[in-house]
């Protein structure tokens, strides 16, 4: 048998609203008895009202006969304390993510139904998403409304919570919006990268990257606006690689070209610093390892690769690796930087499985001296000045077994031999053997392969097998008009 005189209320048909805790609807079951302050009305029940902890409210509205249903929801929608974190809708928060010092409302919720909404309570939330408005907590004489007043209508002088009523539309790109899909408040949807994610870890990654993406390049941290936290959540929102171009995007805009080939302490500033002391130990490894992988994509200049794989390799490791002197794999890269692949400065770099991949490649197919003077039809000591032109990048220190001598990059000499294949052709008249001609003319081999490249010694064939062995240099008439050999080059040949 019920007996209402021991019951803390005397009237609990008051339906709780979608989202709404204990709190709020403590607040409205008091209002509902005609009292108007909490903590008068619950230091008579015996609630300590001085101090509002939602989960002693939760206790006191579950001992009221009301189903096990509405026990469920009001449970879901109060935030409770455990283990030093707050559980608000299944969701796990630190204590400085949540407030109850003062009410917030959004004033568009309150026109459709005048309830407390336990979200509101989240500090990280300054946009309701469902009206795009921004969240209030000064009535229209900018006095706040403590927890003490227990009605979601009016204030105690009269003043209305509530605005004019708006389209409601749940806006998804924020993170108001995602936080209440995940307390099961919408349907669901992925975020890749926060989906495995504690709440109050999902909070300060928006925070950090929203601040670093809304923010020109500043030394101190931003101040957050309202927006700041859901442009960090909307570069959060998809996959590893839409957060790459993200930060990669805002590299762009903000570094020159000298300040990108620096640490990452400087490119990103306050941002890498807070990134490296995220406790979340995956956050952490995916948000450093995005700056990486941006840093690096801006630096070769590439687009950011699709692997999904985390793991960027530092030089040193990746020299190691391959068993090669690192400054032998950091000429490497710089020849396959000159090749047009990447750009300049490789102070501090990073590489992922595709970049890694490549350098191996290239590092496998390394020419010797030797080698090139075979495939280009000229001698080894020929090629000389190919190097000095610039056709040929030597990479030095880049062999395993200790010979100190260069190597060359293999597609350089293909571009060479592709050079050689499309030189247009003198249609007519005499012409002499390659080799022949450098004796007639009297002038060193390299230096004529360089000037057939460049176009100033005309050619009447080319055999496309041989190098510049093949090469027909035409003889009368048709000669292109010679520039000066010294003209913009530097020679490592005497004449
Ligand atoms: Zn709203």
């Amino acid at each position: 048998m019920l007996d209402r005189l021991t019951m803390p209320f005397s009237n609990w048909s008051v339906e709780p609203g979608n989202t709404e805790g204990a709190l709020g609807y403590f607040a409205r079951l008091v209002d509902d008895e005609g009292h108007d302050s909490m903590r008068v009305y619950s230091k008579w029940i015996e609630v300590n009202g001085r101090n509002i902890v939602p989960s002693s409210l939760l206790e006191v509205v579950c001992d009221l006969p009301i189903s096990d249903d509405r026990r469920r929801r009001l449970a879901h929608a109060t935030p409770v304390e455990r283990d030093g974190s707050y559980w608000l809708g299944g969701q796990r928060f630190a204590r400085r993510d949540l407030s109850f010092r003062r009410r917030r409302w959004c004033p568009a919720c309150l026109a459709e139904k005048p309830y407390h909404r336990s979200w509101w309570d989240i500090l990280a939330v300054r946009r309701c998403p469902y009206h795009d408005l921004e969240l209030v907590d000064r009535d229209i004489d900018n006095r706040p409304v403590g927890w003490w007043w227990p009605r979601f209508d009016v204030t105690k002088s009269g003043n209305a919570l509530a605005g004019p009523r708006r389209p409601n539309v749940l806006r998804r790109g924020t993170l108001a919006a995602y936080l209440l899909m995940r307390m099961d408040y919408e349907d669901a949807w992925k975020a890749p990268l926060l989906d495995g994610l504690d709440a109050t870890v999902v909070i300060d990654l928006c925070h950090l990257v929203g601040r670093l993406v809304s923010n020109s390049k500043t030394d101190s941290i931003p101040q957050l606006a309202s927006r700041t936290v859901d442009a960090g959540y909307r570069a959060l929102a998809s996959d590893r690689a839409h957060l790459v171009g993200a930060i990669a995007r805002w590299m762009e805009r903000n570094l020159l070209r000298a300040e990108i080939d620096r640490s990452y302490s400087v490119v990103f500033g306050w941002a890498y610093d807070q990134a490296r002391s995220l406790l979340d130990v995956s956050a952490k490894r995916m948000l450093l390892s995005a700056f990486r992988k941006a840093h690096a994509t801006v630096l070769t200049g590439g687009h950011a690769s699709q692997a999904d794989d985390d793991g960027m390799v530092s030089l040193t490791e990746l020299a190691a690796e391959i068993g090669v002197d690192r400054r032998g794999l950091s000429s490497l890269i710089s020849a396959l930087g000159s090749a047009g692949k990447a750009k300049d400065g490789k102070r501090r770099m990073s590489f992922d499985s595709s970049q890694i991949a490549e350098i191996k490649r290239e590092f496998g197919a390394l020419l010797s001296r030797e080698k090139v003077g075979d495939l280009l039809g000229i001698r080894s000591w020929e090629i000389s000045p190919l190097s000095a032109a610039g056709y040929l990048i030597p990479v030095s220190r880049a062999s395993c077994d200790g010979d100190r001598g260069f190597r060359f990059l293999r597609r350089q000499v293909d571009e060479i031999l592709r050079l050689i294949a499309l030189i247009p052709r003198v249609s007519t008249g005499a012409s002499r053997k390659f080799r022949a001609y450098c004796r007639a003319e009297n002038r060193p081999v390299g230096d004529v392969a360089v000037a057939i490249l460049r176009g100033e010694i005309a050619v009447r064939d080319v055999d496309g097998r041989t190098g510049f062995r093949g090469v027909r240099i035409a003889l009368d008439g048709n000669q292109l008009p010679e520039r000066q050999h010294q003209s913009d080059t530097i020679s490592m040949c005497e004449e």
